[in-house]
């Protein structure tokens, strides 16, 4: 048995896969590359399978799989296709490791699979949580997985917090003294623009993110604030909490990842550059900790520290994921997929900005909730809502 850690990377040509893929690099020792997955980018994965060779090629479908085979064709990486092929190299006996970063509902089955299995599994892919709330976090326990967060503000929140409750939180956070979660976010490009032009921006403009370079889903999502609902409905499953005991703090600089607040007074806060290769280097090494080729910060050139309440008015869909956090499993469900729908059209500019919330909201408010109690019910209540969400589309346009 080889002592180097063998590691999955689900949605390895994306923003998370490539920082991933980097701090692995700088860690050679330690970490091997087992298998790559991704959805289309044959290209891509041909450059990262030609440096890397992992055992093992995923794509999302039998077309970028075969083009894929034909330009690997003089090497010794298998390729493979689809959601099942996933599944198995998530699972696979040799891997240890598993970095979840595909984007959207795709990603929950093999996040799924490695939990299954019992892998360290390295979470990234915020939606899979949001989605199958307590049924993931039950396979978590029953499986033996090892679920570290990688979003960056419960990767903060995570190292903020006693060993005792990072092992078991079964207790709950007030168990451990915690009085308060203080989930932070930036604000996104549209912190400060006037209200009444919102409804006009554009695509370039919503994806650009004053502090983070991401994928284009999650960087619509930031500019709408729908990621800090995400990640509100994230945090009440992964540090098993209430949505009373989360707070969101604006917070622009990003500086600040988010912060624990315990009941005799103390804050603790994690705190770094922007750069998630800081959480997926905490996530690799954990408990230990490794080269992650990020600087650490330089307080003498930080000119300002601020911090505001969110403003629902500018933020509703922020405000639509948390009532749906206090509603329970099937409004968030279904919110996730509607916002999926919503956002892929707005980047194909068939909707405007501000049409995102409308979709989710009225998604939501047509959707039917009952509980969830399976895989089935889930991917069914998620299948409901994308229909709804593209007929509200269609009506829109
Ligand atoms: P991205 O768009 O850059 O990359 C997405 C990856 O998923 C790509 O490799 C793509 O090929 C793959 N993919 C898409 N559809 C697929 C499918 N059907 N099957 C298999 N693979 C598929 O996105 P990203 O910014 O890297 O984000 C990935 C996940 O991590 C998201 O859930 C996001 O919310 C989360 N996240 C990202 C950041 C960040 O800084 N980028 C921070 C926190 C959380
Ligand atoms: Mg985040």
């Amino acid at each position: 048995m080889s002592m180097k850690n063998n590691v999955v990377i689900l949605g390895a040509t994306g923003s998370i896969g490539l920082s991933t893929i980097d701090v692995i690099e700088r860690n050679k020792d330690e970490y091997t590359i087992f298998a790559l997955a991704a959805g289309t980018n044959v290209a891509k994965m041909t450059s990262l399978c030609v440096t890397h060779h992992p055992q093992y090629a995923v794509m999302h479908c039998e077309r970028a799989a075969k083009q894929l085979k034909d330009a690997l064709k003089h090497t010794s990486v298998k390729v493979l296709s689809g959601t099942q092929a996933m599944c198995d190299v998530a699972a696979h006996n040799n891997v240890n490791t598993v970095m979840s970063a595909i984007v959207g509902a795709a990603g929950l089955l093999p996040t799924l699979a490695a939990v299954e299995a019992g892998k360290k599994v390295l979470l990234a892919n915020k939606e899979s949580l949001v989605m199958s709330g307590q049924l993931f976090m039950d396979k978590v326990a029953r499986h033996g997985a090892t679920l570290l967060p990688i979003d960056s503000e419960h990767n903060a929140i995570y190292q903020c917090l006693p060993q005792a409750f990072q092992r078991n939180t079964d207790l709950g956070i007030h168990h451990q003294g915690i009085s308060k979660i203080l989930l932070t976010g930036s604000g996104g490009p549209f912190l400060t623009r006037d209200l009444a032009t919102l409804p006009s921006v554009t695509v370039s403009e919503a994806v650009a993110h004053p502090n983070w370079s991401m994928g284009q889903k999650i960087s619509v999502d930031s500019a709408t604030m729908m990621n800090k609902g995400l990640e509100f409905i994230e945090a009440k499953w992964l540090f098993n909490c209430t949505a009373e005991d989360i707070e969101v703090v604006i917070h622009p600089q990003s500086m600040i990842h988010s912060m624990v607040q315990y009941k005799d007074g103390s804050v603790i806060a994690q705190m770094g550059q922007p750069d998630m290769r800081t959480p997926i280097a905490y996530g690799l090494a954990y408990p230990e900790r490794i080269d992650a080729g990020v600087q650490p910060l330089d307080f003498s050139s930080i000119a300002n520290f601020t911090f505001t309440k969110p403003d629902f008015e500018r933020y509703p869909n922020l405000a639509l994921a948390m009532d749906a956090c206090k509603s329970g499993q099937a409004a968030t469900t279904t919110i996730n997929a509607a916002n999926e729908i919503a956002v892929a059209a707005f980047l194909a500019q068939q909707i405007g900005f501000c049409d995102i919330y409308r979709v989710n909201a009225e998604v939501l408010a047509k959707s039917t909730l009952t509980s969830l109690n399976s895989v089935q019910e889930i991917m069914a209540q998620d299948a409901q809502a994308r229909l709804l969400a593209k007929q509200c589309i269609s009506e829109l346009r």
